[in-house]
C-alpha cells in the first residue's frame, strides 16, 4: 500500500520523492538525484544532477568520473522544489549519508546503508558517526536483519586481525585480508596496527585511499605490492578485494594465510565455504541491536524496511506496535558484502 500523499513512494527507477520531483539513490537514470553513498548499488551513472554529501565527492568521481555533483555539508539543507533535504551521518563509509524530507510538517529519512552496533561506543573511524534523525516515517536498511546477527566489540576484532597478522609474519609468511576496496578496506587500514610490518594494498584499494586520504581521513603508509621485496612480504599484510580469492593475483604473494572480513563470516560454515583460512566478522552494515537501536531513535511511527531480510524486520517492527512495511529495491546487488 502506498498513500497517494506518501512523502517517497517506490518506483519502478528507484525512491522517490513526487512533492521535490527526485530520487533517491535510484537505480536507473533520472534526472536529479540525491546520493546516500558512494557504493555502486546506491551511486549510479546517467542521472542528470546528483546531490549528495561534500565529503563524498572524492570517491563519488573516482567511481563515476565527472558528474554534475551538488555537495552539501552534513546538516546543510537544499530546496527541491519547496521540499527540504539535508543529509546526516549514516556511519557506513565516508561521506555516506542518511536523507531527511521535510514537507508541510512531515518529515522522512531513507537511511540508504548505516553502520552502528549494539555496542553503543563502536563507530567506523573513517568517517562521521550515525546520527539518529527524528523522524514521522524511516526508511531502513535490513542487510543483517536477523537476530543472529551481533557484532562483536570492533577492537576486539582489531585485536584478533592483528594477531593473526603477527604469527603469520613470525612465520615468515604473508597474510592476505580481503575486504570491500570503498569502506571495508579503510576501516581495516585504520585499525590494524602498522607496528607489526608493512601494509600493501591491492590496486583497486588505491584510489579510494587517495580520496579518503584526501578527506582528511588519517590511515597508515600503504605500498603498492610490487615495491616490496620478498623478505618484506613475507611479514606484510595485503589488503585486496575478495575478488582476487582464488585469482593468479595471489600467486604473486608466495606462501600467505588468506581471510575475509565481513559481517557474513558470522555464518557458520562460511569461512570453510568460501576456503579461506580465517573469517573475522566485521561489517559497515547494523547488526539486529544496531537496528533496533536506530529505529528506535528515530521515534518514527512507520518504518519501511529494503534490502535484506525484509519479513522478518517487518514482523518485528509490526511486533513493536509500529506501523511497517516494505520495498522491493535493487540495492545489495553490487555491494560485496550485502551480496555475499
Ligand atoms: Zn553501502
Ligand atoms: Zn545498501
Amino acid at each position: 500500500m502506498q498513500p497517494a500523499d506518501d512523502l517517497i513512494l517506490l518506483r519502478p527507477e528507484g525512491l522517490y520523492c513526487p512533492a521535490g520531483d527526485f530520487h533517491i539513490d535510484p537505480w536507473r537514470p533520472v534526472a536529479r538525484a540525491v546520493i546516500t553513498h558512494a557504493h555502486a548499488d546506491h551511486a549510479r551513472r546517467g542521472h542528470g544532477a546528483y546531490l549528495a554529501t561534500a565529503v563524498s565527492e572524492g570517491v563519488l568521481r573516482a567511481r563515476l568520473g565527472n558528474i554534475a555533483l551538488q555537495g552539501l555539508a552534513y546538516g546543510e539543507a537544499a530546496h527541491l522544489n519547496g521540499v527540504r533535504v539535508s543529509l546526516h551521518p549514516a556511519g557506513h563509509v565516508l561521506g555516506s549519508a542518511q536523507v531527511r524530507v521535510e514537507h508541510r510538517g512531515r518529515v522522512w529519512v531513507a537511511s540508504g546503508d548505516y553502520f552502528t552496533s549494539g555496542h553503543t561506543h563502536d563507530t567506523n573511524a573513517t568517517c562521521a558517526p550515525f546520527e539518529p534523525v527524528r523522524c514521522d516515517c524511516f526508511i531502513t536498511e535490513s542487510t543483517f536483519g536477523l537476530p543472529i546477527y551481533r557484532w562483536r566489540p570492533q577492537a576486539e576484532v582489531m585485536t584478533a586481525i592483528n594477531a593473526w597478522w603477527q604469527a603469520n609474519a613470525a612465520e615468515g609468511r604473508a597474510s592476505l585480508l580481503m575486504g570491500y576496496s570503498f569502506g571495508k578496506a579503510q576501516r581495516l587500514l585504520a585499525g590494524v596496527d602498522p607496528a607489526i610490518g608493512p601494509i600493501a594494498v591491492h590496486g583497486a584499494v588505491v584510489p579510494l585511499n587517495d580520496a579518503y586520504r584526501a578527506a582528511g581521513v588519517p590511515l597508515p603508509p600503504t605500498q603498492a605490492l610490487e615495491d616490496l621485496d620478498a623478505a618484506s612480504l613475507r611479514g606484510a599484510l595485503v589488503i585486496a578485494p575478495p575478488a582476487v580469492h582464488g585469482s593468479a593475483w595471489t600467486k604473486r604473494l608466495g606462501e600467505h594465510s588468506d581471510a575475509f572480513a565481513s559481517g557474513w563470516m558470522q555464518l557458520r560454515g562460511a569461512r570453510r565455504r568460501q576456503g579461506v583460512d580465517r573469517g573475522f566478522v566485521l561489517s559497515d552494515h547494523a547488526d539486529w541491536p544496531g537496528l533496533q537501536r536506530a529505529i528506535a531513535a528515530t521515534g518514527a511511527s512507520r518504518v519501511i524496511v529494503t534490502h535484506g531480510y525484509e519479513a522478518v524486520m517487518v514482523r518485528w517492527l509490526q511486533q513493536q506496535g509500529l506501523q511497517a512495511g516494505s520495498f522491493r529495491t535493487a540495492f545489495g546487488q553490487d555491494d560485496a558484502e550485502a551480496a555475499a
